[in-house]
């Protein structure tokens, strides 16, 4: 393996988030609503009807395109690609071929041993998503496929890198940066598992030190980020391990056996597809002017990597955690207007990385800070760290509030979480805990330090449980002069 190189370049399409589709006025979430019920003549392709371009549609893909440093058309233009399959109503899809919206540009991510790498990025356009096809048993047992048009016409923005990713752990990175940028600029979700962002990852591998590009190898069909990684470790092991063997690679297209951790041949070359691309007669060019570029260049808001450096600065975090809190705009503005709120810097750090974390993170940039708002996680800091209650009793209380939303406040009343911190209080039971208990205070005295667990124990015995134990155990100390 270390003779070789490992050379991918990504290609994702990733969902738009636009109210309508891209070419008519059906609705576009087409998730929610029942099979078939969002269709119109347009959409279906029907002979005769006209296509409008969705101008939101068009925005975010060059708010995309900006913010991945790519130069933006003045003057770009739809095709027609044309291939026949069971998903395409229409027998062609609206894409952009010769012209696309944006090129040339890059993204910036972290690489798995730390250092800053940048890949390319050929090219963003804009196209339109195909049916979704569902393979099932029918009654009598047959294969069946059955065609949902909803999505037929949703605006898919696709980007492509260049081959220029040098590892498949390095490809989940670019994946997840990818993914967290378009979820700060709000233009798709970028949700893998539901098919708003798809990868389609190409991979080849070459003898180090050669300078020419190995055959390549498309690898579709997973649906996660680990499953991409997974794949292409599978796929570049396969490859090295062919041309070991003295074998040669073909240029062909294989898909992810989720199941089987390995990958199969679906398509090669020679059945590769001729799209017969040609302009799409029923639209017009799209003219980008500069004043429109300027307008959509200042809607751009402050970006993942603009915003660690700020976190970092700003509030003296350590970079890992700025990086951290940075990952999705939800975990970054909650810890700031927790922070604005009063909440101590740390603190609110920690607990958003910790506890937010684990209660709402389901991958790389994406976290659910689910019904935790800035006044309440304020609050619920500042009990602690008046010690009004344990960080124990604030874990409970976190995932409560995460869930439904409760005051942190209420629910410490409601569940009798309070603590005894009071000084005062707390030092007189104390002065009986240690007349009570001479024997114990004579072991300490004596040398024998376990013994004070005794003695605190007692304290909490005395109180229900709801003495402040790390305030306790210090009075306790300085009472035993210790
Ligand atoms: P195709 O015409 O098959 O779509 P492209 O040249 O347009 O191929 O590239 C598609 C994707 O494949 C791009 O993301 C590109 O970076 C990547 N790619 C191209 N050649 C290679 C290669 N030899 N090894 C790995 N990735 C490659
Ligand atoms: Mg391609
Ligand atoms: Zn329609």
């Amino acid at each position: 393996m270390t003779d070789y190189e490992i050379v991918i370049g990504l290609e994702v399409h990733a969902q738009v988030l636009t109210r309508s589709k891209m070419f008519c006025r059906c609705a576009a979430e087409y998730a929610s609503a029942p099979p078939n019920t969002l269709v119109c003549p347009i959409c279906l392709g029907l002979p005769g009807v006209l296509p409008t371009i969705n101008r939101a549609a068009v925005e975010k893909t060059i708010m995309t395109g900006l913010a991945l440093n790519c130069a933006i058309a003045q003057f770009s233009r739809f095709d027609r690609k044309n291939y026949h399959y069971p998903d395409l109503m229409k027998g062609y899809q609206v894409s952009q071929y010769a012209l696309p919206l944006c090129r040339e540009g890059w993204l910036a991510f972290d690489a798995p041993d730390g250092t800053a790498r940048r890949v390319g990025i050929r090219r963003v356009h804009l196209e339109e998503d195909t049916a979704k096809l569902y393979h099932r048993r029918g009654p009598d047992g047959q294969a069946v496929s059955l065609v949902d048009v909803n999505r037929s016409g949703v605006p898919l923005m696709e980007i492509v890198s260049e081959p220029e990713i040098q590892s498949a752990e390095e490809a989940g990175r670019y994946l997840a940066k990818l993914r967290a940028i378009l979820r700060y600029l709000g233009v798709s979700t970028g949700n893998m598992e539901e098919g708003a962002f798809r990868c389609d990852a190409n991979v080849s591998v070459r003898r180090r030190g050669e300078r020419e590009l190995g055959v390549k190898v498309e690898v579709k069909n997973m649906n996660s980020f680990r499953a991409v990684v997974l794949a292409l470790e599978f796929e570049a092991e396969r490859q090295v391990a062919a041309l070991e063997r003295g074998e040669r690679i073909e240029q062909e297209t294989r898909g992810w056996v989720e199941t089987g951790s390995i990958t199969v041949s679906q398509r090669t070359k020679e059945y590769a597809h001729d799209y017969r691309y040609f302009p799409e007669p029923d639209l017009p060019p799209l003219v980008v002017t500069p004043a429109w570029l300027e307008e959509l260049r200042a809607r751009i808001p402050e970006l993942p990597d603009a915003k660690r450096v700020r976190l970092a600065r700003e509030h003296g975090l350590p970079a890992d955690v700025a990086a951290q809190l940075a990952e999705s705009l939800s975990t970054a503005d909650l810890f700031e207007q927790a922070v604005a709120r009063g909440a101590p810097v740390r603190a609110a750090a920690n607990w958003i990385t910790g506890e937010v974390f684990r209660l709402g993170r389901s991958g790389p940039g994406v976290v659910d800070v689910g019904q935790v708002t800035a006044e309440r996680l304020a609050e619920l800091l500042s009990m602690v760290e008046k010690g009004t209650i344990s960080p124990a009793s604030a874990k409970d209380v976190l995932a409560e509030v995460y869930r439904t939303g409760a005051e942190p406040a209420a629910l410490v009343e409601q569940r009798g979480l309070r603590q005894v911190s009071d000084t005062a209080e707390l030092e007189r039971i104390i002065d009986e805990v240690i007349q009570q208990n001479a024997k114990a205070v004579a072991d300490v005295q004596a040398g024998k330090q376990q013994a004070i667990g005794a003695l605190l124990g007692g304290v909490m015995r005395a109180t229900g449980g709801k003495a402040n134990a790390q305030l306790a155990t210090r009075l306790l100390r300085e009472r035993l002069g210790l």
